[in-house]
């Protein structure tokens, strides 16, 4: 049906590709461009010999020429970037160059500053209008499927939404005593931020894990969770109608904590450069390149993800709740695609997504979140494609 350019080729996208290439009736070309091309030529390797035809590129996306020069060639249907979130609007400016839809997973991010805020991608809504382009932006698992499932709760379940708590579960073991589950940088930034939830339309912040609360995640047990920022609260809070309060917990272990901690305290996770031997380093980056690659990850981890959303509001003048959530197991995952739970539940929802905008079931020209699409189609495909949900009407509710 399609020719899909997909930008990046670390944990997410090796997952992403797989999928495009199982489903090769939409995905009948890829074009795999990253900066390090021979990682590009590795997958090729492995997943050549199917119905979709790949091909390869070098590309540095933090140029907007180079991007345009490599779409004017490939001449995709759609842009997907599964690069870091730095790259976010070079991508978009070279999709705007080229009248090419996009999608992503995160939003963007400046460098120098550890903040994630949409209002730089939603800049870009009259022109991509005007272009008559689609920008599907989010479209992984938190954000990504958490907006749908919402979406979904808001068609199907209730007249109005007053509550909602997502909640990511990893109760993967990796056996090392530290290592981050997708690129340590964009991860470590993110939990060593303050928290905030949103609530009566204002942002409340809060210390970096000063919230905890424990719940009991169905298929794995009683685990301790944080309150965390998190980006889809930002778009969330303004799509669901009668919205009051949304918040955003992750599980995190005891020996992790301990660990980011302790290098938060010696100033390992900074993003500030400092001299070294004559030349300027981040701390955090340094960080990152001593920690196991999370691709590395898969063979070693075993244990399931559960990530959801519990909802509470209101259908034909009653209160109602509502628990939506998947299970994944790592173990499966590695044996199916070669990776653990956490890339294979980002990279499935970004092949869907990029499914549902080149078969056109997801295009009008803007930049739109994933929740202010039909939640239908994309939650057939996640049962279709690997991630099967799951819902429960008398969830244990978060006090
Ligand atoms: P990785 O670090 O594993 O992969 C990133 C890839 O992007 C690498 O191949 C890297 O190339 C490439 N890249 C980085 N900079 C550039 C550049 N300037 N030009 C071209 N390619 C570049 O990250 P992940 O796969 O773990 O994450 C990918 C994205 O998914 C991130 O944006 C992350 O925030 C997002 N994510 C979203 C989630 C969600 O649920 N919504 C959950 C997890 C991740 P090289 O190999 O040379 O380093």
């Amino acid at each position: 049906m399609g020719k899909a350019l997909i930008i990046g080729c670390g944990g997410v996208a090796g997952v992403a590709i797989h999928k495009c290439c199982q489903n090769s009736e939409v995905f009948e070309e890829i074009c795999i461009a990253s900066r390090t091309k021979s990682k590009c030529d590795a997958l090729k390797a492995k997943l050549d010999g199917g119905k979709t035809k790949i091909t390869t590129a070098q590309v540095d996306a933090d140029h907007v020429d180079e991007l345009v020069e490599l779409i004017r060639r490939v001449k995709p249907d759609v842009v997907l970037n599964l690069a870091l979130p730095y790259q976010d609007l070079t991508i978009m400016e070279a999709c705007l160059a080229t009248r090419t839809n996009y999608v992503d997973t995160a939003n963007y991010e400046p460098l120098d500053t550890a903040k994630f805020e949409y209002k730089w991608q939603w800049a870009y809504r009259k022109r991509f209008e005007e272009a008559g382009i689609t920008a599907l932006l989010g479209s992984g698992f938190d954000p990504g499927v958490t907006g749908v499932f919402s979406a979904y709760a808001v068609k199907h379940h209730f007249d109005e939404i007053n509550y909602i708590d997502i909640l990511d579960c990893n109760a993967g073991d990796h056996g090392y005593p530290f290592a981050t589950n997708f690129n340590p940088e964009i991860n470590i930034r993110e939990v060593s931020a303050k928290g905030s939830y949103w609530e009566e339309g204002k942002w409340i912040e809060t210390e970096p894990m000063e919230i905890k609360r424990v719940y009991d995640f169905p298929e794995i047990g009683t685990k301790d969770m944080y309150l965390l920022h998190h980006e889809e609260l930002e778009s969330l809070g303004i799509n669901i109608p009668g919205i009051k309060r949304i918040r955003f917990f992750m599980t995190f272990g005891q020996s992790y904590l301990t660990h980011l901690k302790c290098l938060e305290n010696v100033g390992m996770t900074s993003i500030k450069p400092i001299d070294f031997d004559g030349r300027k380093i981040v701390p955090l980056q340094f960080l990152k390149a001593v920690l196991p690659d999370p691709a590395s990850l898969g063979p070693r981890t075993k244990g399931k993800t559960n990530i959801g959303c519990i909802f509470q509001g209101r259908k034909d003048g009653r209160e109602k709740t509502y628990y939506l959530y998947n299970v994944c197991d790592h173990q499966e995952c590695y044996r199916e695609v070669g990776s653990q739970a956490i890339s294979y539940t980002t990279g499935v929802p970004a092949m869907i997504g990029t499914m549902l905008v080149m078969n056109g079931k997801w295009r009008k020209p803007g930049v739109y979140n994933i929740e202010e699409f039909d939640p239908d189609p994309f939650m057939d495909a996640l049962n279709r494609w690997g991630l099967p949900w799951q819902e429960s009407f008398q969830p244990d509710m978060v006090e």
